[in-house]
């Protein structure tokens, strides 16, 4: 595995710039209202004009962002295995390109089980995130053995005959497959780092830990956007992993910092939810904060652990994922409080 930005392919990747980036015409927020198209599988919204596209966290995986410059196109996490074949092709129609590059947010499988799919890119992530993926093989190749449970959350049958035809080759290598087709092979531990992509630049954030401990921040500015994984989660109950070294206090710093990159027309691309904006990326924080404060309360109140993960506060109303409350309240109970789990 490669570790140092010295040996990453120059082509793609010219390094660490030493200075500030000079910000080109912001086109996403013009483009943020468009509708989304249905016309694929997928369903890709256009976030800037001609060079970058979304397609939204759901059952499918987290949200995927693919984006072009030159003769070079990149894509931000990689759903699950069985559907990122014909999540790859169809990125590479809109973007009228091969992708050549591959960035993960962080290790969770609905982000980087697609993977294998970009195998022949040039792979990157946070050390931690090749490190957990890296120990998560056997669950990967897992679901490649079950894709066929994943076509059929694609929904209508024309949907799911292009996603069994694209996954096909794939499957029938299952047996060869391994760790070099899903750990990144070019991992970084210095952030901001400061990539190329063509002639456009990509800046890379690492704020500590939050969602999990390897949640890499996309942004690239010439384009007033960013894709922030799962450190937000739109108009949902959130995601909070102890075994992937989530923090609710280090979540909030995270957030705070992803705030100051943003005005209020940049794009903020949620890893589960619709494409959101520094406002909503606020809410986010404002959840954290609030569940922080909620439980605080509760347990001064004398409230044990089974009473305060049974409770709901106004601030959780109206949100999507339910089945999360419970654990996010378990998860940040236990980071307060772990003498008393
Ligand atoms: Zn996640």
């Amino acid at each position: 595995m490669t570790t140092s930005m010295d040996s990453m392919d120059r082509r793609i990747f010219l390094g660490a710039l030493t200075s500030g980036i000079v910000a080109g015409p912001v086109l996403a927020a013009r483009h943020r209202t468009q509708p989304a198209s249905r016309t694929n599988a997928f369903e890709w919204t256009e976030v800037a004009s001609g060079r970058a596209w979304v397609t939204g966290g759901s059952t499918t995986g987290g949200a995927v962002l693919a984006v072009r410059s030159e003769d070079q196109a990149l894509v931000v996490d990689s759903k699950f295995a069985g559907l990122a074949p014909l999540l790859r092709s169809e990125a590479e129609t809109r973007l009228g390109c091969p992708i050549t590059n591959l960035i993960n947010t962080h290790h969770h499988g609905d982000h980087t089980g697609g993977n294998v799919a970009f195998a022949d890119c040039q792979m990157l992530a946070h050390t931690g995130t090749a490190y957990r993926v890296s120990k998560s093989i056997e669950g990967y190749k897992q679901q490649v053995a079950s894709a066929d449970r994943m076509f059929t959350r694609l929904g209508d049958d024309a949907a799911i005959e292009a996603a069994v035809k694209a996954f096909s080759p794939l499957g029938e290598r299952a047996s060869t497959l391994g760790h070099d087709d899903w750990v990144p092979g070019q991992t970084i531990n210095r952030y901001p780092m400061y990539l190329r992509l063509g002639r456009m630049t990509i800046v890379l954030h690492h704020f500590g830990p939050g969602h999990t401990d390897n949640d890499v921040i996309v942004q690239i500015p010439e384009l007033n956007l960013m894709h922030c994984g799962d450190l937000f989660f739109n108009r949902s109950h959130p995601f909070f992993d102890p075994n992937g070294g989530t923090s609710a206090a280090g979540w909030t710093r995270c957030i705070q910092h992803a705030l100051v990159l943003c005005d209020e027309k940049t794009v903020v691309i949620a890893g589960h939810g619709a494409i959101g904006d520094k406002e909503s990326l606020g809410e986010q924080l404002r959840y954290v904060e609030s569940i922080v404060r909620g439980v605080r309360e509760a347990h001064a109140n004398g409230l044990s652990r089974e009473e305060i993960t049974a409770m709901s506060w106004p601030f959780m109303d109206g949100l999507d994922r339910e089945g999360l409350r419970s654990r996010a309240i378990a998860a940040v109970f236990d980071e307060l409080f772990p003498a008393d789990g």
